[in-house]
């Protein structure tokens, strides 16, 4: 790891702390650097901005997505002070970044009170088994949608 890459590391983890400092939520903050330049930036935000969905990567990912001017974050490396849960991890594949860096990892956010490994126990059940029950209604017209989804012309594919 360079000297540039470890700096943009401990800009994740300063806005782990500023975040924290500020009331935004919990210790975590994430870079996006593209070609050497970061073009996003995240802390935590839960708390101040009543959102759950709001994690430094999720919250990094759309800054940078709104600077790039697009849904991809290709060529793009992440630095999160944290190893990504569930929900990042999926944001971050759908978001398609060439690397992920991360400092703390889960075992060090359980010891802090963050404890995301009954989230992937729960991917591994069946839905009706998970503690929040999943239930399939009315797929068929669901499905519709999907067919013409298919036989649409002229749509983005992402
Ligand atoms: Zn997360």
């Amino acid at each position: 790891m360079t000297d540039r890459q470890k700096s943009f590391m401990k800009m994740a983890i300063d806005l782990s702390r500023s975040g924290m400092n500020q009331g935004k939520g919990g210790p975590f903050g994430c870079v996006i650097v593209k070609d050497g330049q970061v073009v996003g930036i995240g802390s935590n935000s839960v708390i101040s901005t009543n959102d759950p969905t709001a994690h430094a990567e999720v919250v990094a990912i759309r800054d940078a997505c709104k600077n790039l001017g697009h849904f991809q974050l290709d060529g793009c490396e992440v630095y999160t002070s944290c190893e990504p849960c569930p929900m990042c991890l999926g944001a971050i594949y759908w978001a398609r970044p060439s690397k992920v860096y991360f400092a703390n990892d889960k075992n060090d956010a359980a010891e802090a009170g963050f404890d995301d490994q009954f989230i992937y126990e729960e991917i591994d059940m069946e839905g009706k088994e998970r503690r929040i029950p999943f239930m399939q209604v009315m797929q068929a017209e669901a499905k519709k949608v999907f067919e013409e989804w298919v036989s649409k012309e002229n749509k983005t594919l992402y």
